[in-house]
């Protein structure tokens, strides 16, 4: 079996072009949709995604603030400049991004996000509502992760409902950006959900556990960490790690995923590679939970569901919440 490969970068595409008619019904509104972003210090990765966004902020035609901290910024200026950006009413969605400097706790940054603006839910209050199974945003990882998993399960011509409620959903990896989330959203779905970390790996567990999936959700940020024959013949693996590593044949760094995509290809039905997988996705989605921010915050009505084929109410109701 040679898996189907899953083009991250087509879905995305197709996102995009919805987003641009929803800008522009927005802007006919009167109102202009605009991100904020927070980043401190000089993490690679976090100034290559801040770019990503912001290029697609821009060319989506939305306003774009980008907030720079010093390495060094104390953790109340950071939280002051959180604040401020909260109060702002031409910003509609916060990210902060990781990682921040030791000295800023990621939960003193996101307590101060108001929490109608925090559009990766991790506002305390927000993460709370998706644990509820009544979010008002999906982080934008795992909302990817599952707009791909719906997707391509209705183009191969599945009963989607059917297929979840009768597959093991198997997660490596649970923070509490990816992880975590992931796996509220593969129980809503109905899925018989077990999750891995590296406690599992220490165990001599892990590969036990993902012998058994039939769909697999890797995010461990561990390069090749599952190999084929950790796997089912006919596995749905989704690749959410992205590891940079050095090509000895080229000298140069390239991004590789958590799969062992050549050997996992042989035996899955479908994969996620990487780059071109995920990533993209989430981009869009970050930019899409922005605009249905600035939707909140005009008082309009959602246009889409939070996630198409997704159980989940958004939190009507509960819009002040927190
Ligand atoms: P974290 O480091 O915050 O979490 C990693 C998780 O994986 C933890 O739960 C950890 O367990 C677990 N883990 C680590 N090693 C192993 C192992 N050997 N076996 C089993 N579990 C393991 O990372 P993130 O969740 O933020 O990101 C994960 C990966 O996804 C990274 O490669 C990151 O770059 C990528 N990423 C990709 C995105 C995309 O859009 N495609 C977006 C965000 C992240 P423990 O908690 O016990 O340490």
């Amino acid at each position: 079996m040679t898996a189907h490969v899953i083009d991250g970068r087509a879905y995305a595409a197709d996102l995009r072009a919805q987003l641009t008619d929803e800008v522009r019904e927005l802007v006919a509104q009167g109102a202009q949709p605009g991100l904020a972003t927070v980043i401190a210090g000089d993490s690679y990765p976090a100034h290559a995604y801040e770019r990503r966004v912001r290029r697609l902020a821009e060319q989506l035609g939305l306003r774009y603030v980008r907030e720079t901290l010093p390495a060094e910024v104390d953790e109340a200026d950071a939280v002051a400049v959180v604040g401020k950006l909260g109060a702002d009413p031409r910003v509609s969605g916060i990210l902060v991004l990781r990682p921040l400097p030791p000295q800023v706790s990621e939960a003193a940054l996101y307590r101060a996000l108001d929490p109608l603006k925090d559009i990766e839910a991790v506002h305390p209050v927000n993460a709370g509502l998706l644990a509820l199974g009544r979010p008002r945003f999906v982080p934008s990882t795992p909302a990817s992760v599952f707009h791909l998993l719906d997707r391509y399960l209705t183009e191969s011509g599945r009963d989607v409902q059917h297929v979840y409620q009768h597959s093991n959903v198997v997660l490596v990896g649970r923070s509490a950006n990816v992880g975590k989330p992931a796996i509220m959203l593969a129980m809503e779905r109905g899925a018989t959900v077990l999750s891995c970390d590296v406690h599992s790996y220490t165990a001599g567990l892990l590969y036990e556990h993902t012998s058994h999936a039939d769909i697999l959700i890797v995010a461990a940020g561990s390069p090749g960490l599952i190999h084929g024959e950790h796997v089912a013949e006919g596995v749905i693996a989704v690749d959410v790690g992205i590891n940079p590593v050095n090509d000895p044949d080229t000298g140069k760094v390239r991004l590789v995923g958590d799969l062992d995509f050549p050997s996992v290809s042989e035996r899955g039905e479908a994969i996620t590679p990487v780059p071109g997988g995920v990533g993209p996705i989430t981009d869009v989605w970050l930019l899409r939970n922005t605009i249905r921010a600035a939707r909140m915050a005009l008082g309009v009505a959602t246009a889409r569901p939070l996630l198409e084929g997704m159980a989940l109410q958004p939190a009507d109701g509960l819009l002040n919440v927190g």
